[in-house]
């Protein structure tokens, strides 16, 4: 399969907790209210969270929270084939 990154603006997130309700292995709720993306990394440059991701069930969780979110602070997006 194609790898794909998943990307969290934290800035946007308003904490709805969608992500959690449809992709709980990905998305935690902090104490801060906001969402964090488990074992991602901080991009410094960007002030993004990105993770790879490398199976199709990770891709299917990671488009429904993609989808569900209410401010479009999650980006899933291709990397290669
Ligand atoms: S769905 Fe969007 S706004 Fe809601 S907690 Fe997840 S990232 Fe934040």
């Amino acid at each position: 399969m194609a790898k794909y990154k998943v990307t969290l603006d934290r800035d946007k997130c308003i904490g709805t907790a969608s992500c959690v309700a449809v992709a709980p292995k990905f998305w935690e709720l902090q104490d801060d209210g906001k969402i964090m993306l488990l074992e991602s990394k901080l991009i410094e440059e960007t002030n993004q969270w990105e993770l790879i991701i490398e199976t199709e069930q990770d891709l299917l969780e990671n488009k429904e929270a993609e989808g569900v979110c209410p401010v479009d602070a999650i980006i899933v997006e291709k990397l290669e084939d």
